[in-house]
């Protein structure tokens, strides 16, 4: 009887700890990200006009056709 209730006690932690990895999992990319977002975006060429990624050799943005040039 006892040993049940410790088991139930352990299962009941255990979603407890996975509920607050999965919880705290998005405000920790939030904490994270932003910089790598950041620095991507400084790396990679994208449009001015719609933010659309590019890649080095376009000349044209393939999304709202304006020049890449700056
Ligand atoms: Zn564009």
């Amino acid at each position: 009887m006892n040993k049940k209730i410790s088991l139930l006690f352990v299962i009941l932690s255990a979603i407890s700890i996975i509920g607050y990895i999965l919880f705290d999992f998005p405000l920790l990319l939030l904490l994270f990200f932003p910089p790598l977002l950041f620095r991507n975006k400084t790396e990679k060429p994208r449009c001015k006009y719609c933010s659309y990624l590019l890649l080095d050799n376009w000349k044209y943005c393939p999304q709202c056709s304006n020049s890449t040039d700056t």
